[in-house]
Protein backbone atom coordinates (compact mmCIF):
# COMPACT_ATOMS: atom_id res chain seq x y z
CA UNK A 1 0.00 0.00 0.00
CA UNK A 2 1.17 3.09 -1.08
CA UNK A 3 0.95 6.36 1.32
CA UNK A 4 -1.36 8.90 0.77
CA UNK A 5 0.29 12.46 1.18
CA UNK A 6 -1.04 12.90 4.72
CA UNK A 7 0.51 9.33 5.15
CA UNK A 8 3.45 10.89 4.05
CA UNK A 9 3.60 14.10 5.98
CA UNK A 10 2.86 12.20 8.68
CA UNK A 11 6.18 10.09 7.95
CA UNK A 12 8.46 12.86 7.35
CA UNK A 13 7.27 14.52 10.76
CA UNK A 14 7.84 11.24 12.62
CA UNK A 15 11.40 11.36 10.64
CA UNK A 16 12.40 14.21 11.38
CA UNK A 17 11.62 13.82 14.99
CA UNK A 18 13.68 10.87 15.44
CA UNK A 19 16.39 12.45 13.62
CA UNK A 20 17.06 14.73 16.25
CA UNK A 21 15.72 12.71 19.46
CA UNK A 22 15.98 8.75 18.71
CA UNK A 23 17.63 7.12 21.49
CA UNK A 24 21.37 5.75 21.05
CA UNK A 25 23.22 3.23 22.99
CA UNK A 26 20.35 2.35 24.56
CA UNK A 27 21.13 -1.12 24.65
CA UNK A 28 24.52 -0.74 26.67
CA UNK A 29 22.74 1.43 28.97
CA UNK A 30 20.19 -0.89 29.69
CA UNK A 31 22.34 -3.57 31.11
CA UNK A 32 20.83 -3.20 35.25
CA UNK A 33 17.38 -3.12 36.04
CA UNK A 34 17.54 0.46 37.09
CA UNK A 35 19.02 1.79 34.08
CA UNK A 36 16.22 -0.46 31.78
CA UNK A 37 13.73 1.56 33.77
CA UNK A 38 15.64 4.96 33.04
CA UNK A 39 16.04 4.62 29.77
CA UNK A 40 12.48 3.37 28.91
CA UNK A 41 10.82 6.20 31.31
CA UNK A 42 12.72 8.15 29.77
CA UNK A 43 12.11 7.31 26.16
CA UNK A 44 7.98 6.79 26.82
CA UNK A 45 8.28 10.80 28.56
CA UNK A 46 9.56 11.83 25.40
CA UNK A 47 7.29 9.90 23.23
CA UNK A 48 4.48 10.95 25.35
CA UNK A 49 5.49 14.81 24.28
CA UNK A 50 5.57 14.28 20.56
CA UNK A 51 2.34 12.45 20.14
CA UNK A 52 3.32 9.24 19.09
CA UNK A 53 3.44 6.93 22.21
CA UNK A 54 -0.17 6.30 21.98
CA UNK A 55 -1.52 6.94 18.42
CA UNK A 56 -4.03 4.35 19.40
CA UNK A 57 -5.68 6.19 22.49
CA UNK A 58 -8.84 9.14 21.61
CA UNK A 59 -8.31 12.19 19.99
CA UNK A 60 -8.24 14.30 23.61
CA UNK A 61 -5.27 12.74 24.56
CA UNK A 62 -2.10 13.99 23.24
CA UNK A 63 -1.28 12.21 19.96
CA UNK A 64 -4.04 9.96 19.70
CA UNK A 65 -6.80 9.73 17.67
CA UNK A 66 -4.86 8.29 14.76
CA UNK A 67 -6.40 5.87 12.21
CA UNK A 68 -4.72 2.02 11.83
CA UNK A 69 -2.40 3.61 8.59
CA UNK A 70 -1.12 6.39 10.80
CA UNK A 71 -0.58 4.11 13.53
CA UNK A 72 1.26 1.50 11.13
CA UNK A 73 3.60 4.70 9.74
CA UNK A 74 4.55 5.18 13.56
CA UNK A 75 5.00 2.23 14.21
CA UNK A 76 7.25 1.49 11.17
CA UNK A 77 9.43 4.84 11.11
CA UNK A 78 10.21 3.76 15.20
CA UNK A 79 11.33 -0.01 13.92
CA UNK A 80 13.62 1.22 10.99
CA UNK A 81 15.23 3.82 13.67
CA UNK A 82 15.91 0.85 15.98
CA UNK A 83 14.08 2.77 18.92
CA UNK A 84 13.89 0.92 22.13
CA UNK A 85 10.09 -0.75 22.23
CA UNK A 86 8.15 0.63 25.39
CA UNK A 87 8.27 -2.48 26.86
CA UNK A 88 7.28 -1.31 30.36
CA UNK A 89 4.49 1.07 29.79
CA UNK A 90 3.21 -1.30 27.30
CA UNK A 91 0.41 -3.21 29.47
CA UNK A 92 -0.73 0.33 30.69
CA UNK A 93 -0.93 1.74 26.82
CA UNK A 94 -2.54 -0.98 25.87
CA UNK A 95 -4.12 -3.53 28.13
CA UNK A 96 -4.88 -0.78 30.85
CA UNK A 97 -6.39 2.15 28.85
CA UNK A 98 -8.28 -0.89 26.38
CA UNK A 99 -9.95 -1.85 29.35
CA UNK A 100 -10.51 1.26 31.08
CA UNK A 101 -11.85 2.77 27.68
CA UNK A 102 -14.24 -0.09 27.01
CA UNK A 103 -15.65 -1.10 30.49
CA UNK A 104 -14.85 1.22 33.27
CA UNK A 105 -16.73 3.89 35.00
CA UNK A 106 -16.19 7.85 33.62
CA UNK A 107 -14.58 8.38 37.32
CA UNK A 108 -12.49 5.30 36.64
CA UNK A 109 -11.31 6.52 33.01
CA UNK A 110 -10.43 9.96 34.68
CA UNK A 111 -8.85 8.84 37.54
CA UNK A 112 -6.31 6.22 36.01
CA UNK A 113 -5.63 7.22 32.40
CA UNK A 114 -4.31 10.55 32.46
CA UNK A 115 -1.79 9.29 35.16
CA UNK A 116 -0.64 6.33 32.99
CA UNK A 117 0.43 9.36 30.29
CA UNK A 118 2.53 10.81 33.45
CA UNK A 119 4.38 7.59 33.65
CA UNK A 120 2.67 5.50 36.13
CA UNK A 121 3.04 1.51 34.93
CA UNK A 122 0.19 -1.11 35.21
CA UNK A 123 0.88 -5.28 35.03
CA UNK A 124 -1.49 -7.70 34.40
CA UNK A 125 -2.31 -9.86 37.29
CA UNK A 126 -4.52 -12.60 35.41
CA UNK A 127 -2.34 -16.11 35.37
CA UNK A 128 -1.85 -18.50 38.68
CA UNK A 129 0.09 -21.46 38.70
CA UNK A 130 -3.18 -24.11 37.96
CA UNK A 131 -4.64 -21.41 35.75
CA UNK A 132 -3.05 -20.04 31.94
CA UNK A 133 -4.35 -21.09 28.99
CA UNK A 134 -7.36 -22.51 31.03
CA UNK A 135 -7.75 -19.03 32.54
CA UNK A 136 -11.36 -19.44 34.04
CA UNK A 137 -9.89 -21.66 36.48
CA UNK A 138 -8.34 -18.90 38.70
CA UNK A 139 -8.50 -19.45 42.07
CA UNK A 140 -7.82 -16.41 43.77
CA UNK A 141 -10.23 -15.14 45.87
CA UNK A 142 -12.06 -11.87 46.69
CA UNK A 143 -15.16 -11.51 49.43
CA UNK A 144 -17.22 -8.25 49.88
CA UNK A 145 -16.99 -6.86 53.39
CA UNK A 146 -16.92 -3.95 55.37
CA UNK A 147 -13.64 -2.69 56.91
CA UNK A 148 -13.86 0.56 59.17
CA UNK A 149 -16.96 1.62 57.25
CA UNK A 150 -15.50 1.16 54.37
CA UNK A 151 -17.22 -1.66 51.39
CA UNK A 152 -14.28 -3.84 50.05
CA UNK A 153 -13.26 -7.07 48.34
CA UNK A 154 -10.44 -8.83 50.65
CA UNK A 155 -8.36 -10.82 48.18
CA UNK A 156 -6.07 -14.13 48.54
CA UNK A 157 -4.08 -15.91 46.13
CA UNK A 158 -1.49 -15.67 43.87
CA UNK A 159 -0.60 -14.85 40.48
CA UNK A 160 2.50 -15.78 38.56
CA UNK A 161 4.26 -14.71 34.97
CA UNK A 162 3.15 -11.14 35.72
CA UNK A 163 5.39 -8.92 33.15
CA UNK A 164 7.31 -6.41 35.23
CA UNK A 165 4.93 -6.38 38.03
CA UNK A 166 8.37 -5.35 40.04
CA UNK A 167 8.46 -1.94 38.71
CA UNK A 168 4.00 -1.22 38.38
CA UNK A 169 2.16 1.12 40.50
CA UNK A 170 -1.01 -0.67 40.06
CA UNK A 171 -2.46 -4.19 38.56
CA UNK A 172 -5.27 -5.22 36.59
CA UNK A 173 -6.30 -8.46 38.34
CA UNK A 174 -9.34 -11.18 37.72
CA UNK A 175 -10.13 -12.96 40.91
CA UNK A 176 -13.02 -14.99 41.96
CA UNK A 177 -15.99 -13.58 43.72
CA UNK A 178 -18.14 -17.15 43.68
CA UNK A 179 -17.92 -20.63 42.84
CA UNK A 180 -21.52 -20.88 41.30
CA UNK A 181 -22.33 -21.89 37.96
CA UNK A 182 -19.72 -22.19 34.96
CA UNK A 183 -16.51 -21.09 35.80
CA UNK A 184 -16.06 -17.56 33.80
CA UNK A 185 -19.60 -16.74 35.65
CA UNK A 186 -17.81 -16.04 39.02
CA UNK A 187 -14.60 -14.16 37.90
CA UNK A 188 -14.72 -10.25 39.04
CA UNK A 189 -12.17 -7.54 37.67
CA UNK A 190 -10.34 -4.95 40.38
CA UNK A 191 -7.99 -2.53 39.92
CA UNK A 192 -5.51 -2.84 42.38
CA UNK A 193 -2.51 -0.67 44.09
CA UNK A 194 0.79 -2.66 43.85
CA UNK A 195 1.56 -0.79 47.22
CA UNK A 196 -1.50 -1.87 49.37
CA UNK A 197 -0.57 -3.59 52.11
CA UNK A 198 -0.73 -7.54 52.26
CA UNK A 199 0.35 -6.89 48.23
CA UNK A 200 4.02 -8.81 48.04
CA UNK A 201 5.99 -9.03 44.23
CA UNK A 202 8.27 -11.93 43.91
CA UNK A 203 10.70 -11.16 40.60
CA UNK A 204 11.22 -14.56 38.95
CA UNK A 205 14.99 -15.37 37.91
CA UNK A 206 14.65 -16.56 34.34
CA UNK A 207 17.42 -18.79 32.79
CA UNK A 208 19.07 -15.61 30.63
CA UNK A 209 19.38 -14.13 34.33
CA UNK A 210 16.81 -11.88 33.62
CA UNK A 211 13.87 -11.09 36.20
CA UNK A 212 11.45 -9.99 33.37
CA UNK A 213 8.37 -11.35 35.19
CA UNK A 214 7.00 -11.24 38.73
CA UNK A 215 4.94 -13.61 41.33
CA UNK A 216 2.60 -11.60 43.41
CA UNK A 217 1.14 -12.87 46.49
CA UNK A 218 -1.94 -11.26 47.98
CA UNK A 219 -2.67 -11.56 51.47
CA UNK A 220 -5.88 -10.45 53.16
CA UNK A 221 -5.76 -7.07 50.19
CA UNK A 222 -8.26 -4.33 50.64
CA UNK A 223 -9.58 -3.06 47.58
CA UNK A 224 -12.42 -0.77 47.29
CA UNK A 225 -15.32 -2.02 46.00
CA UNK A 226 -15.47 1.27 43.58
CA UNK A 227 -12.13 -0.01 42.05
CA UNK A 228 -14.28 -2.78 40.22
CA UNK A 229 -14.25 -2.77 36.67
CA UNK A 230 -17.94 -3.55 35.21
CA UNK A 231 -19.89 -5.95 37.48
CA UNK A 232 -19.40 -8.20 40.18
CA UNK A 233 -19.11 -11.68 38.52
CA UNK A 234 -19.09 -10.14 35.18
CA UNK A 235 -15.32 -10.01 35.17
CA UNK A 236 -14.66 -12.55 32.45
CA UNK A 237 -16.07 -9.78 29.63
CA UNK A 238 -14.04 -7.76 30.84
CA UNK A 239 -10.94 -9.86 30.66
CA UNK A 240 -11.59 -10.46 27.23
CA UNK A 241 -11.60 -6.42 26.34
CA UNK A 242 -7.51 -6.55 28.05
CA UNK A 243 -6.71 -9.68 26.13
CA UNK A 244 -8.08 -8.30 22.77
CA UNK A 245 -5.68 -5.29 22.93
CA UNK A 246 -2.85 -6.41 21.97
CA UNK A 247 -4.24 -8.40 18.66
CA UNK A 248 -2.66 -7.57 15.74
CA UNK A 249 -1.18 -3.85 16.28
CA UNK A 250 1.59 -5.36 18.87
CA UNK A 251 2.59 -8.47 16.00
CA UNK A 252 2.80 -5.90 13.63
CA UNK A 253 5.12 -3.81 15.38
CA UNK A 254 7.55 -6.06 16.38
CA UNK A 255 7.40 -7.76 12.19
CA UNK A 256 8.83 -4.53 11.10
CA UNK A 257 11.52 -4.66 13.42
CA UNK A 258 12.17 -8.23 12.54
CA UNK A 259 13.33 -6.82 8.65
CA UNK A 260 15.69 -4.36 10.94
CA UNK A 261 16.82 -7.17 12.88
CA UNK A 262 17.76 -9.13 9.62
CA UNK A 263 20.33 -6.22 9.43
CA UNK A 264 22.02 -7.49 12.68
CA UNK A 265 22.24 -10.83 11.38
CA UNK A 266 23.51 -9.75 7.67
CA UNK A 267 26.43 -7.99 9.80
CA UNK A 268 27.17 -11.06 11.91
CA UNK A 269 27.45 -13.16 9.08
CA UNK A 270 29.87 -10.56 7.27
CA UNK A 271 31.85 -10.33 10.64
CA UNK A 272 32.52 -14.04 10.94
CA UNK A 273 33.41 -14.40 7.54
CA UNK A 274 30.84 -16.28 6.50
CA UNK A 275 29.90 -14.40 3.13
CA UNK A 276 31.19 -17.60 1.26
CA UNK A 277 29.46 -20.29 2.78
CA UNK A 278 26.50 -21.58 1.12
CA UNK A 279 24.59 -23.35 3.90
CA UNK A 280 24.46 -19.93 6.41
CA UNK A 281 23.57 -17.45 2.71
CA UNK A 282 20.80 -20.52 2.17
CA UNK A 283 19.28 -20.04 6.01
CA UNK A 284 19.86 -16.39 5.24
CA UNK A 285 17.79 -16.57 2.63
CA UNK A 286 14.97 -18.67 3.94
CA UNK A 287 15.28 -16.42 7.23
CA UNK A 288 14.67 -12.92 5.06
CA UNK A 289 11.60 -14.95 2.82
CA UNK A 290 10.21 -15.77 5.75
CA UNK A 291 10.25 -12.31 7.39
CA UNK A 292 8.85 -10.88 4.14
CA UNK A 293 6.25 -13.42 4.43
CA UNK A 294 5.27 -12.03 8.05
CA UNK A 295 5.79 -8.63 7.58
CA UNK A 296 3.12 -9.67 4.32
CA UNK A 297 0.80 -11.98 6.59
CA UNK A 298 0.79 -8.67 9.34
CA UNK A 299 0.23 -5.61 6.71
CA UNK A 300 -2.92 -8.10 5.41
CA UNK A 301 -4.24 -8.35 8.47
CA UNK A 302 -4.28 -4.06 9.25
CA UNK A 303 -5.01 -3.77 5.12
CA UNK A 304 -7.96 -5.85 6.30
CA UNK A 305 -8.99 -4.06 9.59
CA UNK A 306 -8.95 -0.40 8.07
CA UNK A 307 -11.80 -2.08 5.74
CA UNK A 308 -13.44 -3.07 9.38
CA UNK A 309 -12.66 -6.85 7.85
CA UNK A 310 -11.36 -8.93 11.16
CA UNK A 311 -12.29 -12.75 11.13
CA UNK A 312 -11.28 -14.69 14.02
CA UNK A 313 -7.95 -16.52 14.03
CA UNK A 314 -6.31 -13.59 11.72
CA UNK A 315 -4.00 -12.74 14.43
CA UNK A 316 -2.89 -16.28 15.89
CA UNK A 317 -1.94 -16.24 12.36
CA UNK A 318 0.17 -13.45 12.79
CA UNK A 319 1.04 -14.69 16.20
CA UNK A 320 2.69 -17.88 15.44
CA UNK A 321 4.01 -16.61 11.94
CA UNK A 322 6.35 -14.06 13.86
CA UNK A 323 6.99 -16.40 16.32
CA UNK A 324 8.26 -19.52 14.39
CA UNK A 325 10.51 -16.44 12.43
CA UNK A 326 11.62 -15.50 16.18
CA UNK A 327 13.17 -18.30 16.66
CA UNK A 328 14.88 -19.35 13.09
CA UNK A 329 16.25 -16.00 13.02
CA UNK A 330 17.78 -16.33 16.72
CA UNK A 331 19.06 -19.78 15.70
CA UNK A 332 21.04 -18.69 13.17
CA UNK A 333 22.35 -15.99 15.05
CA UNK A 334 23.75 -18.39 17.54
CA UNK A 335 24.83 -20.65 14.97
CA UNK A 336 26.62 -18.12 12.68
CA UNK A 337 28.46 -16.47 15.87
CA UNK A 338 29.48 -19.47 17.21
CA UNK A 339 31.41 -19.70 20.70
CA UNK A 340 31.75 -15.66 20.84
CA UNK A 341 28.07 -15.37 21.10
CA UNK A 342 27.17 -18.35 23.32
CA UNK A 343 27.24 -15.91 26.56
CA UNK A 344 24.66 -14.56 27.95
CA UNK A 345 24.92 -10.49 28.66
CA UNK A 346 24.10 -9.89 32.52
CA UNK A 347 20.84 -7.98 31.94
CA UNK A 348 19.06 -8.07 28.61
CA UNK A 349 15.00 -7.34 29.33
CA UNK A 350 13.14 -9.80 26.36
CA UNK A 351 12.96 -8.52 22.93
CA UNK A 352 14.16 -9.62 19.67
CA UNK A 353 17.43 -7.70 19.75
CA UNK A 354 18.63 -7.28 22.60
CA UNK A 355 22.19 -6.80 21.62
CA UNK A 356 22.93 -10.70 22.88
CA UNK A 357 22.58 -13.26 20.90
CA UNK A 358 21.41 -16.00 23.42
CA UNK A 359 19.39 -13.77 25.01
CA UNK A 360 17.68 -13.59 22.16
CA UNK A 361 17.55 -17.08 21.22
CA UNK A 362 16.16 -18.02 24.90
CA UNK A 363 13.26 -15.07 24.66
CA UNK A 364 12.72 -16.33 21.29
CA UNK A 365 10.56 -19.56 23.07
CA UNK A 366 8.77 -17.16 25.24
CA UNK A 367 6.92 -16.62 22.45
CA UNK A 368 5.78 -19.79 21.85
CA UNK A 369 3.54 -18.95 24.99
CA UNK A 370 3.10 -15.27 25.60
CA UNK A 371 -0.23 -13.85 24.53
CA UNK A 372 -1.77 -17.49 24.33
CA UNK A 373 0.41 -20.14 23.23
CA UNK A 374 0.86 -21.44 19.97
CA UNK A 375 -0.85 -24.92 20.64
CA UNK A 376 -4.21 -22.87 21.54
CA UNK A 377 -3.86 -20.30 18.72
CA UNK A 378 -3.41 -23.34 16.32
CA UNK A 379 -7.35 -24.24 17.79
CA UNK A 380 -8.60 -21.63 17.34
CA UNK A 381 -7.76 -21.53 13.84
CA UNK A 382 -8.82 -25.28 13.53
CA UNK A 383 -12.04 -24.73 15.19
CA UNK A 384 -12.92 -21.19 14.48
CA UNK A 385 -11.41 -20.37 10.54
CA UNK A 386 -11.14 -23.97 9.08
CA UNK A 387 -14.50 -25.32 11.22
CA UNK A 388 -12.48 -28.72 11.64
CA UNK A 389 -14.14 -30.26 15.22
CA UNK A 390 -13.90 -28.71 18.26
CA UNK A 391 -11.60 -30.40 20.73
CA UNK A 392 -13.10 -32.60 23.57
CA UNK A 393 -14.49 -30.97 26.64
CA UNK A 394 -12.29 -31.55 29.67
CA UNK A 395 -9.07 -31.97 27.98
CA UNK A 396 -6.03 -32.21 30.47
CA UNK A 397 -2.72 -31.68 30.24
C1 LIG B 1 6.56 -13.51 27.75
C2 LIG B 1 5.34 -13.81 28.59
C3 LIG B 1 4.68 -12.76 29.23
C4 LIG B 1 3.59 -13.02 30.04
N1 LIG B 1 3.00 -11.98 30.71
C5 LIG B 1 1.96 -12.21 31.52
C6 LIG B 1 1.38 -11.15 32.30
O1 LIG B 1 1.84 -10.00 32.25
N2 LIG B 1 0.32 -11.43 33.09
C7 LIG B 1 -0.22 -12.68 33.18
O2 LIG B 1 -1.20 -12.84 33.89
N3 LIG B 1 0.34 -13.72 32.51
C8 LIG B 1 1.42 -13.53 31.69
N4 LIG B 1 1.99 -14.57 31.01
C9 LIG B 1 1.49 -15.92 31.25
C10 LIG B 1 0.77 -16.50 30.06
O3 LIG B 1 -0.48 -15.88 29.88
C11 LIG B 1 0.63 -18.02 30.30
O4 LIG B 1 1.94 -18.54 30.39
C12 LIG B 1 -0.12 -18.68 29.17
O5 LIG B 1 -1.48 -18.33 29.22
C13 LIG B 1 0.01 -20.22 29.25
O6 LIG B 1 -0.36 -20.66 30.50
P1 LIG B 1 0.56 -21.64 31.36
O7 LIG B 1 1.92 -21.07 31.45
O8 LIG B 1 -0.17 -21.94 32.63
O9 LIG B 1 0.68 -22.96 30.49
P2 LIG B 1 -0.43 -24.06 30.31
O10 LIG B 1 -1.73 -23.44 29.99
O11 LIG B 1 -0.35 -25.00 31.47
O12 LIG B 1 0.09 -24.80 29.01
C14 LIG B 1 1.16 -25.76 29.05
C15 LIG B 1 1.29 -26.36 27.65
O13 LIG B 1 0.05 -27.03 27.31
C16 LIG B 1 -0.46 -26.55 26.08
N5 LIG B 1 -1.93 -26.47 26.12
C17 LIG B 1 -2.69 -25.89 27.08
N6 LIG B 1 -4.00 -25.99 26.76
C18 LIG B 1 -4.06 -26.62 25.56
C19 LIG B 1 -5.13 -27.01 24.70
N7 LIG B 1 -6.38 -26.74 25.03
N8 LIG B 1 -4.82 -27.63 23.54
C20 LIG B 1 -3.51 -27.89 23.19
N9 LIG B 1 -2.46 -27.56 23.99
C21 LIG B 1 -2.72 -26.93 25.13
C22 LIG B 1 0.13 -25.15 25.94
O14 LIG B 1 0.20 -24.78 24.58
C23 LIG B 1 1.50 -25.30 26.55
O15 LIG B 1 2.40 -25.84 25.62
C24 LIG B 1 3.11 -14.35 30.21
C25 LIG B 1 3.78 -15.41 29.58
C26 LIG B 1 4.89 -15.15 28.78
C27 LIG B 1 5.60 -16.30 28.15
Amino acid sequence: MTDTPDLEALRSEVRAFLQAEAPTGWRDASRTQDDFVATQRGWFAKLVKAGYAIPHWPAQFNGGGRGLAEQKVIYEELAKADCPRLLLSFVSTYHAFATLHECASTEQQAEYLPRILEGETWCQGFSEPGAGSDLAAIKTRATREMRDGREVYVVNGQKVWSTMAQFAQKCLLLVRTSSDGVKQAGITYLLMDMDAPGVSVRPIHQIQGDEEFAEIFLDNVEIPVSRRVGEEGKGWAVAQATLASERGLTLMELSYRMRGALARAATLIREHGHEEDRGVLRDFGELVTQVDAVCAIADQFLDNRIKGIERMGDASIVKNSYSRALRAYAKLGLRVGGMAEQYIAPITFGDLNTGNWMADFMNSYAWTIAGGSEEVQRNIISERMLDMPREPKGWVI
